[in-house]
């Protein structure tokens, strides 16, 4: 898997423009800092694992993963701008990644209203709260309500 690395500003953006929903499948998805960060607190629970390994995670953890996806692949020509990228869960970020990366790739969608007035936030406010954020992250995520 090759791809540039996304400033967090822009991850931050992108999440909070998409619901912190998966747009491929629209199961929410969860901040992999914040799991981290409660791993740390309350280890041996399985929020996270170090490799990000299968069975070493909880399902809906790992599976929810926030990650962001180039909608047109960055090999393809596809720019590094907001307009593509969008939220993925790592399950669907993995699909993608197994073949060609427009080959058979799921239709996106948009976050429906229903959704959107859960105000889910993937734990990112509870980041700040948590000993040892980071703050890289923490620039990015003050104004979160
Ligand atoms: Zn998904």
């Amino acid at each position: 898997m090759k791809r540039k690395t996304i400033s967090k500003k822009m991850q931050i953006a992108i999440l909070n423009r998409d619901h912190w929903h998966c747009r491929y499948c629209l199961n929410p998805v969860f901040f992999g800092p914040t799991l981290k960060l409660l791993h740390k607190i309350s280890p041996g629970h399985s929020y996270y694992h170090p490799n990000g390994k299968q069975g070493q995670m909880i399902r809906l953890f790992f599976y929810r993963w926030a990650s962001v996806d180039h909608v047109v692949p960055f090999s393809k020509g596809g720019p590094d701008s907001m307009d593509n990228f969008v939220t993925a869960c790592w399950e669907c970020n993995m699909k993608l990644n197994d073949k060609e990366h427009n080959q058979g790739k799921p239709k996106l969608n948009e976050i429906p209203p229903e959704l959107i007035d859960l105000n889910w936030d993937g734990f990112s406010s509870i980041y700040p709260t948590l000993p040892k954020a980071e703050s890289g992250w923490l620039k990015q995520l003050e104004g979160i309500k």
